[in-house]
C-alpha cells in the first residue's frame, strides 16, 4: 500500500535521514555518494550487501559512448572511474584510428574485485549509512488537493495554481520488511531489473531480477497507485564458460593496450599486468540449430512479449535478423584473475539448456566447454521515464527521483550516471537550491536525460555517440574540463581535483602560447601544428619547450588546436539553442489553452510538460509552428 503517515504502525522503528536511496547498484552506489558528497545524510538500503555494485552481466565498463560517460561521472568526484582503474583487467581506447570525438575507453574488470572496491568504497563514505534492507513500500503524504507544488527552481515564482490531475503526494519515506520506516524528504529508488522480474532460461520461469537473487513485489504496485505508470523490459545474459575447458589454440588472441589509458582524471597511471580475451565466431551449423529450436526460445514462443534491447540482441535475433551473416563474432572475457570463468560476450541467449550446451559444441574452441552459469533473459517492471522532470523527480511525487534501469536504460554507466544525477538534485531539493540539469552540449549525461524525459523510451536505452549532436564537444579527453568546475562550485568535487584542472589549464594555455610565439618554416607553431599531418614529436622537434608538457596537456593543446574550426561551429549552433532554452515554460503553463493548438501537440506538450521552448522543441512530433503558437502565448 502507498501508505500516508497515519497508517504506520505506532510501534514502527522510525529512522530519519536527509535522502533514502534504494538499491545498491551502479545507480544507487552513485546516487548515495553524491548526494553525501554535497553534505546529506543518507541511508542507502538494498537487499543484498554481497551484491552491492554488482555487474549483472558483463564484467567490462565503458565502451562506444559509455567511455565517455564514465570519465564525466569521475569529472564529477563519482566512483565508477577510480573502481575500475583499481580493479581493471584489460584495457583499450576504442577507435583509435578515428577522430577523438570517437576515442572510447573501456575496461574488462576484475567483476568480484570491482564489486568488492565499490562496497567497500560506499562503507567507508562519508554521510553514508549502508544497510541491508528489501523496501516493500512508499510512505507519501498528500498534497492540498490539486495544488501545484512551485518549484522555485525549476519554475518562475507564482505558479500554485490549480490544476487537477496533477502531483497530488509528496514522498515520506519507505518501509521496509518487517514494517520498520526510513524516513526522508527525498528519496532515490534505483532498483535496476528487479521490479516483478521474471528470468527465462528456455520453457523454464522463475521468479528474480538476476540469477540466484529474488525479485521486488511491493514497488510496482505503490508507484501504480500514486498513478505513476509501469511497463515492461527484457534484457539476457550469454553462458559463463570454466577457462579449463577451453581450447584456447582454437581461437584469436585479443590482448589490451600497450599504454592503459586510466579513467579516473586522479589515475597516474594503470600499474597491474593486463590479461587477455580471445575471440571466436559462430557459423553456419550453429545457426541452422538456433534455427530449428526458435520455438522453444521465449522471445520467440509468446512467452516473453515485452521489448529487449535493438543493440544487444541476444544469438537468438540475430541469426533471424541478420539471415545473410554466416558467422557472429563472440568475445571470451575472463571475469577476473582468480576464477575461471569465462563470459561469452555475444552469445546471450534465453534458449533452453540443452540448445544452449549443442551450441557451444559447434563452436571453434567451444566443443568441450562446460557451462558454469546457463544464460537467461530477465523481464522486469520500468518507469517510462518522460514521467520524471529534467532533474530526475518523479512530476507526479514530489521528492520522489528514480535512476538507472527502472528508467528504461540498459549498462552500468547510464545507471551510474543518471544516479549521480538523482543524488546530487535530491540533495538539492532538500536544500531549496537550484536543480543540476546539464545541456546536451556540457555532456553525454545531459543527452542521456534529456532524452529520457523528452522523448520516453520505446527500447531499452544505451548510449551512443550519434545520440550527441555535439559530440566534437563531448570527448572522452576533456570531461574534465567540461564539467569538473561545476562540481567544485557545487561542493561535489574536492579541492584536490579542482587544483589539478587548474594546473592543467594553465599549462595548456603556456604552451599554446609557446605555440603561437614559436616559428616554423616563416609560419607561428600554431599555425604549423593545424596540418593534419603535423604530430606532436615533430612540432616538439621545432619548438623544444613543448618536450616538457605530458601526453594529456600535448593532447589538448593539438585537439584545441587542430578541431578549433569545427568546436567554433558546434559553440554557435549552441548559442542559438541557448537562446530557446532561455524562454522558460512554466510547470503549471497550460498548453490546452493554447488557441489553434493541434490537439495531439496539446497531448505531449501537457504530458511532457517541457520546461524551456528548447526542451518542447526535442519532443517527438512537435512542429516549429507548434513551437510558434507556443512562444506567442508564452509571451
Ligand atoms: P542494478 O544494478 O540492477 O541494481 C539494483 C539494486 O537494487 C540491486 O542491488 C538490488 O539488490 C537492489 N534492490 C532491488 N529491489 C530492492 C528493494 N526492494 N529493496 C532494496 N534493494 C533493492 N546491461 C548492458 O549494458 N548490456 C547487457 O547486455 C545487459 N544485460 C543484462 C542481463 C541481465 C540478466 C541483467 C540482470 C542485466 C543486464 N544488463 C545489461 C543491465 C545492467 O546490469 C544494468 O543496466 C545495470 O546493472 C543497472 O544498474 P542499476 O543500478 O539501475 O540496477
Amino acid at each position: 500500500m502507498s501508505t500516508n503517515s497515519n497508517s504506520i504502525p505506532s510501534h514502527a522503528t522510525i529512522y530519519d535521514f536527509d535522502v533514502v536511496v534504494v538499491g545498491a547498484g551502479h545507480a544507487g552506489t552513485e546516487a548515495a555518494a553524491a548526494a553525501a558528497r554535497l553534505g546529506a545524510r543518507v541511508a542507502l538500503l538494498t537487499g543484498n550487501l554481497d551484491t552491492v555494485g554488482q555487474m549483472s552481466c558483463n564484467p567490462a565498463i565503458g565502451g562506444v559512448a559509455k567511455g565517455q560517460i564514465v570519465r564525466e561521472i569521475d569529472a564529477l568526484g563519482g566512483l565508477m572511474g577510480q573502481v575500475i582503474d583499481e580493479t581493471g583487467i584489460q584495457f583499450r581506447l576504442l577507435n583509435r584510428r578515428k577522430g577523438p570525438a570517437m576515442h572510447s575507453p573501456r575496461a574488462q574488470a576484475d567483476k568480484k574485485a570491482y564489486q568488492q572496491a565499490i562496497k567497500t568504497s560506499i562503507e567507508y563514505y562519508p554521510g553514508i549509512s549502508l544497510i541491508q534492507e528489501l523496501v516493500e513500500d512508499l510512505e507519501v503524504e498528500d498534497l492540498p488537493s490539486g495544488r501545484i507544488q512551485a518549484e522555485e527552481s525549476i519554475v518562475p515564482p507564482a505558479t500554485e495554481q490549480t490544476q487537477p490531475g496533477f502531483r497530488k503526494h509528496r514522498i515520506r519515506g519507505v518501509i521496509v520488511r518487517g514494517g520498520a520506516c526510513y524516513r526522508a524528504p527525498a528519496v532515490v529508488l534505483t532498483t535496476g531489473t528487479f521490479l516483478q522480474a521474471i528470468m527465462h532460461t528456455g520453457e523454464a520461469k522463475t521468479a528474480g531480477g538476476r540469477a540466484g537473487e529474488g525479485t521486488t513485489q511491493g514497488i510496482s504496485g505503490a508507484l501504480a497507485r500514486l498513478g505513476i505508470q509501469l511497463s515492461r523490459f527484457k534484457t539476457g545474459t550469454p553462458p559463463r564458460l570454466n577457462a579449463k575447458t577451453i581450447d584456447f589454440a582454437a581461437t584469436e588472441l585479443q590482448p589490451g593496450d600497450d599504454d592503459p589509458q586510466p579513467f579516473s582524471y586522479l589515475t597516474e597511471s594503470i600499474t597491474q599486468s593486463q590479461i587477455p580475451c580471445y575471440i571466436t565466431y559462430t557459423n553456419e551449423s550453429v545457426h541452422a540449430l538456433i534455427r530449428e529450436n526458435l520455438h522453444r526460445a521465449p522471445m520467440y514462443s509468446g512467452q516473453i512479449n515485452s521489448t529487449g534491447p535493438r543493440y544487444c540482441p541476444s544469438i537468438e535475433d540475430k541469426v533471424v535478423r541478420f539471415a545473410d551473416k554466416d558467422r557472429h563474432q563472440l568475445f571470451l572475457e575472463p571475469e577476473g584473475p582468480r576464477t575461471a570463468e569465462i563470459y561469452v560476450n555475444g552469445i546471450s541467449t534465453s534458449l533452453p539448456r540443452d540448445v544452449q550446451d549443442a551450441i557451444l559444441k559447434l563452436i571453434p574452441g567451444l566443443e568441450r566447454a562446460e557451462i558454469m552459469r546457463y544464460g537467461y533473459a530477465v523481464e522486469y517492471d520500468f518507469s517510462p521515464p518522460d514521467q520524471l522532470l529534467p532533474n530526475l523527480e518523479t512530476k507526479l511525487v514530489e521528492g520522489l527521483f528514480l535512476a538507472g534501469q527502472i528508467n528504461g536504460t540498459t549498462g552500468y554507466e547510464e545507471a551510474g550516471s543518471q544516479g549521480l544525477l538523482a543524488g546530487v538534485n535530491a540533495c538539492l531539493k532538500i536544500k531549496g537550491q537550484e536543480p543540476l540539469v546539464l545541456s546536451r552540449d556540457a555532456a553525454y549525461m545531459g543527452v542521456l536525460i534529456d532524452d529520457l524525459v523528452t522523448r520516453g523510451v520505446d527500447e531499452p536505452y544505451r548510449m551512443f555517440t550519434s545520440r550527441a549532436e555535439y559530440r566534437l564537444l563531448l570527448r572522452q579527453d576533456n570531461a574534465d574540463r567540461r564539467l569538473t568546475r561545476l562540481g567544485y562550485e557545487l561542493g561535489l568535487v574536492d579541492y584536490d581535483r579542482f587544483q589539478r584542472l587548474e594546473i592543467k589549464e594553465r599549462e595548456i594555455g603556456a604552451a599554446k602560447a609557446q605555440l603561437d610565439a614559436g616559428r616554423v618554416d616563416e609560419a607561428s607553431g600554431t599555425k604549423y601544428l593545424r596540418r593534419s599531418e603535423v604530430s606532436w614529436d615533430e612540432i616538439c622537434g621545432h619548438i623544444p619547450e613543448l618536450r616538457s608538457y605530458s601526453r594529456e596537456v600535448a593532447d589538448q593543446v593539438l585537439w584545441d588546436i587542430r578541431y578549433e574550426g569545427y568546436v567554433n561551429r558546434q559553440q554557435l549552433q549552441v548559442a542559438r539553442q541557448q537562446r530557446m532554452s532561455e524562454k522558460r515554460i512554466p510547470l503549471s503553463f497550460d498548453f490546452q489553452a493554447i488557441r489553434g493548438l493541434r490537439n495531439e501537440a496539446k497531448q505531449k506538450l501537457t504530458k511532457i510538460r517541457p520546461l524551456s521552448l528548447d526542451q518542447a522543441s526535442r519532443i517527438s512530433g512537435i512542429t516549429p509552428a507548434d513551437i510558434a503558437l507556443v512562444l506567442a502565448h508564452l509571451s
